[in-house]
């Protein structure tokens, strides 16, 4: 297969050089002879597919050998134990995403494999729907961070101490534009997309807080993965 490969892309190859050559007028008898023995239609386009299929393969091995949590949508890395200053921080099978979904997070982030998933549940179900699939980034304003609730002294310790939370303050589209939590939630042209994606984590995660929930989440949607015993917390 591999050999066959190979003997397609040489082909090709010398096609194209010929071809070259012939564009230069600078075609001799035996390139225009090596040209016509290759460039029947059929073996023209039977090279563009091996190469179409080489890219491919290429791509899904890169997808395979870069996947974590036994996902192809969760790339990155393990990670393994975290840990923490504080009693009650960390986490055992920690890994670092890079992206969920083919949608890139802003800075690699540290958490729980059933977290990752969550995000990439949301990504497809919830963000990318509300944006009509043009969402490429994510803007993490947070992931694993040994602290307590909103950094107050004496508190409990916050679910990004245990790997299970990250902070979400905007969202990348494909012609550049980013949306952001602070700005894009009271604003015409985003708010119903941002009450879309901020109600559809209601569920992957266990509980979902953004701008209506306080002052501490002005500026991004706080998403972690606690289950609580009367249902998901969304606010
Ligand atoms: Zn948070």
């Amino acid at each position: 297969m591999k050999g066959l490969r190979s003997v397609a892309l040489i082909a090709g190859l010398t096609l194209l050089s010929s071809v070259a050559w012939a564009d230069q007028g600078e075609t001799t008898h035996d390139t225009r002879s090596a040209a016509l023995s290759v460039s029947s239609a059929a073996s023209f386009s039977e090279i563009r597919q091996s190469d179409l299929v080489e890219k491919v393969l290429f791509k899904r091995r890169k997808l395979r050998k870069e996947a974590i949590c036994g996902d192809l949508d969760i790339q990155g890395e393990e990670v393994g134990a975290v840990a923490g200053k504080l009693r009650g921080c960390g986490a055992q099978n920690a890994v670092r995403v890079r992206s969920v979904a083919g949608v890139t997070l802003s800075q690699p982030s540290i958490m729980t494999c059933e977290t990752a998933s969550a995000l990439s549940q949301w990504v497809q179900k919830g963000v990318q729907p509300a944006f009509r699939k043009r969402v490429v980034g994510l803007r993490v304003a947070a992931h694993y961070s040994c602290r307590t609730r909103n950094n107050r002294p004496g508190a409990k310790i916050s679910e990004h101490g245990r790997a299970k939370a990250i902070d979400i303050s905007g969202f990348e589209l494909k012609n550049g534009d980013l949306v952001t939590v602070l700005q894009g939630w009271k604003a015409r042209g985003t708010r119903k997309q941002l009450q879309k994606v901020w109600k559809a984590a209601c569920g992957p995660f266990g509980t979902v807080l953004g701008p209506k929930a306080d002052r501490y989440h002005q500026d991004h949607f706080h998403l972690d993965t606690a289950r609580h015993r009367g249902g998901a917390y969304c606010r």
